[in-house]
C-alpha cells in the first residue's frame, strides 16, 4: 500500500436517515420488507517501519482512514408504507454498519497506542492482520444487518421491526453502542 496517508479519520459514521435517501426503485411482488437500507464502510491504511522502540521495533499501521457510505442508490421503500417506526428499524440497519466503521477504527488506530504496540516485523504480515481484521468486521457487518440477499440477525430478531418489544431493545443497543462508545458486538451480543 505505502500511499503516505497524511492523516487519520473518521467519517459518515452519523448519518440519519430520510425518506429521500431511499432512491431506488422498491421491487415489485411480495417482500417481507417495506424499505431496504444499505451501508459500507472501507478502509484505507498505510505504515511505515519504526525503529524506535528498540525491541520491539517493526512495521506499525500508521494513518487509519474509515469512510462509511450511504448506499442510496439501491436504498428503496414502498411508500404507502412509510412510517416514523419503519424509518426507525432502517437506521438502525444503517447504525450497525456504521458503529462497526467506527469500531474498526478504534481497534486499528488501538494497535499504535497502550503499553505494547503492535509492530510487525514483514510487511505482509502487517497487511495480512489488517485485512483478517477487516474481514472479520465486514462479516459482522453482514451478520447483524443483512444485504440486500441475506437476511441478518437484526431483522430475524425483530421480525423486520414488526416485533415492536424486539426492535426496541434493539434501538437502545444501538443507542447505548453509539453514546457510551459501546463496542457493537458487546451491546448486541446478547440481543
Ligand atoms: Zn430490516
Amino acid at each position: 500500500m505505502a500511499m503516505a496517508l497524511t492523516r487519520s479519520f473518521l467519517e459518515g459514521h452519523e448519518e440519519s436517515l430520510i425518506w429521500a435517501d431511499f432512491q431506488a426503485t422498491a421491487p415489485g411482488g411480495s417482500t417481507s420488507e417495506a424499505a431496504f437500507a444499505s451501508a459500507r464502510f472501507d478502509l484505507n491504511y498505510d505504515y511505515e517501519w519504526d525503529d524506535s522502540q528498540g525491541a520491539a521495533h517493526g512495521y506499525r499501521v500508521d494513518h487509519v482512514q474509515v469512510t462509511v457510505e450511504v448506499e442510496r442508490t439501491i436504498m428503496w421503500s414502498v411508500k404507502k408504507d412509510r412510517s416514523d417506526a419503519l424509518l426507525q428499524h432502517e437506521q438502525g440497519h444503517y447504525d450497525i454498519v456504521a458503529l462497526l466503521g467506527r469500531d474498526l477504527y478504534n481497534e486499528l488506530s488501538g494497535w499504535d497506542s497502550g503499553t505494547k504496540p503492535k509492530r510487525f516485523r514483514k510487511e505482509s504480515d502487517l497487511k495480512d492482520e489488517v485485512s483478517r481484521t477487516l474481514r472479520r468486521y465486514k462479516k459482522l457487518a453482514l451478520d447483524f444487518a443483512g444485504s440486500s440477499s441475506a437476511v441478518g440477525a437484526y431483522d430475524k430478531k425483530t421480525k423486520h421491526g414488526r416485533d415492536a418489544k424486539a426492535q426496541e431493545l434493539w434501538t437502545a443497543a444501538l443507542v447505548a453502542a453509539r453514546t457510551n462508545g459501546t463496542r457493537v458486538v458487546k451491546a448486541l451480543g446478547g440481543l
